[in-house]
């Protein structure tokens, strides 16, 4: 099972690596490790299991989260209460989003970042991404609003990125008028 401890922190230079695009066959390690990923997502929102386990809330991971510096990551969402629908996506790319931005009014969490940073991550509303399942087939996946988020917030971490690179230090707040908070 992974850990709270099996997650890299924010300063561990890993998480700023480049990342390779995925081959397949898919390595059956990587299976391994996405099945564990999308487990500890899982438990985390139940609360019971989070205590359980000490985690830390979060419905996203990404390749490099692991020590993986590959295009990879999952979303666990709970769609209803206690029932969540788990996506992975392998060489994900973003084809076509909204004009719309929103942000996340709690501000945005990272798994990786174990401290409350305030402030404003513009997103897109709406996102598709495209991209392979662990078989290899294509997959498409049209996104929006919360999920929108977590997955804009996965493929950043594929280029290097961490949410708080968004915010202005000395102005978190900058353009909220120009955007929809959810
Ligand atoms: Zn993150």
């Amino acid at each position: 099972m992974l850990l709270t401890k099996d997650i890299l922190d924010e300063k561990d230079k890993r998480l700023r690596k480049k990342n390779k695009d995925v081959t397949f066959p898919l390595n059956p390690s990587y299976k391994k490790i996405i099945f564990e990923m999308l487990e500890h997502l899982r438990l985390s929102q139940i609360e019971s299991e989070a205590e359980k386990y000490d985690l830390r809330p979060g419905m996203g991971l990404a390749a490099p989260q692991v020590g993986i510096n590959e295009n990879f990551f999952v979303v666990c969402y709970e769609e209803d209460e206690g029932v969540f629908k788990d996506y992975v996506i392998i060489n994900p790319k973003l084809v076509s989003h909204s004009e719309e931005l929103i942000y996340s009014s709690g501000g945005e969490g990272c798994l990786s970042v174990n401290r409350e940073i305030e402030g404003i991550v513009p997103r897109y509303a709406r996102a598709t991404f495209e991209g392979y399942d662990v078989d290899g087939k294509k997959v498409k996946f049209r996104v929006r609003e919360e999920l929108s988020i977590a997955f804009q917030h996965e493929y950043d971490h594929l280029h290097g990125i961490l949410f708080f690179d968004h915010i202005d230090p000395k102005d978190p707040f900058k353009n909220a008028d120009l955007m929809r908070e959810i």
